[in-house]
Parts: C-alpha cells; structure tokens; sequence
C-alpha cells in the first residue's frame, strides 16, 4: 500500500503530540489561568507538540519540510517559556535536547507551495476549545504537488463512536483513493467511516465554529432558514467539524468568512479535508471551487469551506451563495 510508513510515522508523531496536550491540559490549565485568560499553557503545548511532530517526521523522513505556525525565535529569548516548554516535550520522551527540540520548531517554517512533498502540522487545533477543556485536534497532514495525500486527526476529547459512548479519545486516519477510518487515540483496530447518506436537508445538522469570530453565526443561520434545517447547529471547536461530519454525526460543515480578504492557513483543512472526501463527502469553498492547498500557507485562492456529506453539497453551496452575494461582490 502506498504511505504505509508515512502513515505509521504521522499517527505516531499524533498520538504522542496528543498526549502531551492531554498533559498540559490536566496540569497547567487552571481555574486561575483560565479567570486570568492567561496564554502561556496554550504557548507551551503548541512548541511541545509542534516540536514532537517534527522529531517524530525527522528521523522517519529527513527530507521532507513541514508548515507550521510556531517558529522557535520567541523561545530563544524567552528562557522561561523555553525551559517549560522543554519540561513539557521531556514528560513525553527524555531522549531530546534543548537544541533539538528548538531546531525541531525551527523546521516548521517551511512556505508550501505547487512542487514537491511537504508536511503541515497543526499542534493545538481550536486553542479555545483546549482551555475550555472541550474539543481541539492536533492536525498532520502530507501534500504532494499541491493535493493532500494522507491526514491524520487527533481529538483528545471526541468519543471513538459516533453515538457519543465509548472512551474519549479519537485518531482518525485519511489516505487518498484508500478512505477513512478512526480508532482509539491511544490504539486499536481502525474503522472505517462514512458520511450520512442523508439528501433531504430540511433534516441535516449544521456544525460551525464556537467562535463567531471564525465563522459568521448570523449567516449561517440564514442559510439555515432558506434550506428548511430545523435543528439548531452543532458548535464545536478545531477540526473536529470534519470528524463529525465524515462519520456522518453531522451532515454539513460550514467556515464563512468573518473578514474580508482572511485568508484559511492550510494546516486547518488539509487533514479534514482529506477525511471528508475519504469518507465519501465534498468539500469546497463558499463558491463550490475546491479547496486549493498548491498557494503556500494559506488557501489564497478560497474563501471560507462549505463541506457536506456530497448529496447535499449543490444546493448547500447554491443557498450559501445566494447569502453571501453581497459579500463576495466585494471581493471578500
Ligand atoms: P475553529 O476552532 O474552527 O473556530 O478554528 C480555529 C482556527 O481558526 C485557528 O486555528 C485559526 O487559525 C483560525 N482563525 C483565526 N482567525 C480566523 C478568522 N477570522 N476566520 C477564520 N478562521 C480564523
Ligand atoms: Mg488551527
């Protein structure tokens, strides 16, 4: 099978990057922190993690370069900052150096683009929804020439099944033209996933950010009202959109943009993206163009993401466009 071992190494690389926000969640995000809204928990597992995906991809493939938002300069003069984050990585593997560690963040910086291979990391996916102790997702996925090839999705607080039962705690994998599967976090048998084959969308469930900041509740409730949906939306933080939505818990993912001109960083869609259409869905941008990871860090070619389970994706996008004319008249 192709990316056999680039898949061995990217769910490794999740898992113990997972692991470390699951550590850092329990023992550094407190009731004072959070009345504080203080930043630094959220700082030290996004080095933390972005440094063991890096140490994890760099020795399985020295080669291949990795976007990701975290470069180590900050740390370098922030010696406090720098010996938790090192702390932090050494509570999952002591096998490391301070240098390393620092070089490992350091190799993220990579600018993407249409050639080659290259690596995009999310560490903490829906920083929010860490503090908040509800979902967020560290986020890997692989782009060849442009297309998403692998991804791989871990949701420390997502049930492994769709019915909400079962133990917290999914890993759901996505590799082209092979599908979509999801297994514990912390290992077993993947399964695979699909969409709803739901085609009446009257009766679909909406799911949005948490944030109105990242995507707009108002016209999403437009939307809603013009295709007849009846049930309220599903709110949740991070990639975990895509999760619900390529299980089938949820038949329409919705991002419609806030501010003009925002451009989508690749490294929030690649691995969710590739989950959906593996699973059987569509995923697109606001206008129906596909969603276009060849233009360097961001998306610059797209706006916003409408992803459905595929049966409802034409008139979804066609409502969405009606709401959104005003906007995307003006260039947004
Ligand atoms: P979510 O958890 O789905 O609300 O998305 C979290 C992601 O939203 C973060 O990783 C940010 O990169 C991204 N983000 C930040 N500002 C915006 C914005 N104005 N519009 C859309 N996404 C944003
Ligand atoms: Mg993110």
């Amino acid at each position: 099978m192709e990316f056999e071992l680039e898949v061995r190494t990217a769910v490794e690389a999740v898992r113990q990057a997972s692991r470390l926000c699951r550590e850092v969640r329990a023992t550094l995000v407190t009731d004072e922190t959070v009345a504080k809204k203080d930043k630094s928990p959220v700082t030290i597992a996004d080095y933390g993690a972005q440094a063991l995906v890096s140490l994890v991809l760099g020795k399985a493939f020295p080669q291949d370069p990795i976007v990701g938002e975290e470069s180590a300069d900050e740390l370098r003069e922030n010696v406090t900052m720098r010996e938790r984050v090192l702390a932090c990585a050494h509570s999952q593997r002591t096998d490391v150096t301070e240098e390393q560690v620092l070089g490992a963040i350091d190799r993220c910086t990579h600018a993407g683009g249409p050639t080659g291979r290259f690596w995009t990391v999310d560490p903490i996916d829906g920083t929010k929804g860490f503090l908040r102790n509800e979902q967020y997702a560290v986020a890997l996925a692989l782009i060849v020439d442009g297309e998403v090839k692998l991804g791989v999705l871990g949701c420390p607080n997502l049930s492994v099944s769709s019915d909400g039962s079962g133990e917290a705690g999914a890993l759901f994998v996505a590799v082209r033209g092979q599908g979509a599967s999801v297994q514990p976090l912390e290992g077993g048998s993947p399964v695979p996933v699909r969409v709803s084959g739901r085609t009446e969308a009257g009766e679909a469930i909406v799911c949005e950010s948490v944030e109105s900041g990242h995507s707009s509740h108002s016209d999403s409730a437009r939307i809603a009202d013009l295709l007849g949906i009846r049930q309220a939306p599903r709110r949740l933080d991070s990639q975990a959109k895509y999760a619900v939505v390529g299980r089938g818990e949820a038949d329409i993912y919705l991002r419609l943009p806030t501010i003009a001109g925002y451009q989508e960083k690749i490294w929030d869609h690649a691995a969710g993206a590739i989950l959906i259409e593996e699973a059987g869905g569509t995923v697109t941008d606001v206008r129906g163009k596909p969603l276009d990871f060849s233009q360097g860090r961001t998306l610059a070619a797209n706006t916003g993401v409408v992803a459905t389970n595929g049966p409802l994706h034409a008139e979804v996008v066609r409502v969405v466009q009606e709401v959104l004319a005003p906007k995307l008249s003006e260039g947004g």
